[in-house]
């Protein structure tokens, strides 16, 4: 299926790895020119050469640093000559207790999982909306649908995402010119991230493989997710052909969460 966007240009953030890199192959392959971000240059730089090469009729532009930071948000706008595609995405804050958090610890997590993509959003749904089309992707988590514990985090400020964005979506100013949001949410994927997190899991006494494989077992469909999957359904979610969802959230797990809704 031809999705219906070459020549668009995309943001996307914290995609020198895992599911953003996901995305952002999949919209390359699609014809979509690039703005790719992620704090460390090596692994960003890399990204941006595999990209440039696997798809010669694109342009990839990189931007290094945190997404959570001001400068770097508006050198992302600068880089982009038009913002037809947005990705919001960034690294999970850590696990812990919530007795132990401080108002810094949850600023961060705000920042970074919250505020970044709504300033991001802020800046360029209104152009969107004049030019007639704009699809806008936030990577969540399970976690929004099926919180996690010693995630409160990212539960609160992811949640606080999504409430926005619930809002945001049925605005009929944007929904009306093709203009749609909508929220990714990941189950359990192959990525750095979820190494680290079964390797904490493991906490050094329990053999990695092992915890893998229990985690693995509680997945109907029997594995983790993969980052070209992720990316496939996101570029579908951006495509020419989705106008007419907005406002969800898509949960992408392999049948892990048990209800019926
Ligand atoms: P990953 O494999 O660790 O990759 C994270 C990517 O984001 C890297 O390119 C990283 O590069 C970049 N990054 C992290 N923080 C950033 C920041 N503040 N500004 C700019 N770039 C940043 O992680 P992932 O598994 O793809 O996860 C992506 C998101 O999905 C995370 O928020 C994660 O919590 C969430 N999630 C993942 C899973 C899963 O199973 N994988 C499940 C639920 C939710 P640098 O470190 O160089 O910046």
């Amino acid at each position: 299926m031809d999705l219906g966007i070459a020549g668009r240009w995309a943001i996307v953030c914290a995609a020198s790895k895992g599911l953003g890199k996901g995305c952002a192959a999949a919209l390359a392959r699609e014809g979509v020119n690039l703005v790719i971000n992620a704090r460390g240059s090596e692994a960003l730089e890399q990204t941006a050469s595999e990209l440039r090469a696997r798809n010669a009729g694109i342009e990839v532009r990189s931007v290094v640093g945190d997404v959570a930071r001001p400068e770097v948000r508006a050198a992302l706008l600068a880089a982009c000559p038009q913002v037809d595609i947005l990705v919001n995405n960034a690294g999970g804050p850590p696990p812990g207790d919530f007795r132990d958090w401080t108002r810094e610890d949850w600023l961060k997590a705000l920042d970074a999982n919250m505020l970044a993509p709504i300033e991001l959003i802020k800046a360029t749904v209104d152009a969107m909306a004049a030019r007639g089309f704009g699809r806008v992707v936030n990577i969540t988590s399970g976690a929004v649908k099926a919180p996690i514990d010693v995630l409160g985090l990212s539960n609160g400020a992811r949640s606080g995402l999504t409430g926005f964005i619930a809002g945001l979506a049925r605005q009929s100013r944007l929904a009306s010119c093709n203009v749609t949001l909508n929220n990714l949410l990941p189950g359990a994927f192959d990525t750095e991230r979820l190494q680290k997190t079964l390797k904490a899991a493991a906490q050094g006494e329990h053999d990695l493989e092992e915890v893998a494989e229990q985690r693995r077992r509680r997945i109907p469909a029997g594995r983790f997710g993969n980052a070209d999957e992720f990316g496939a359904f996101c570029a579908f979610l951006c495509s020419a052909h989705a106008g007419y969802l907005t406002g969800q959230n898509l949960l992408l797990d392999g049948g892990a969460y048990p209800g019926t809704f």
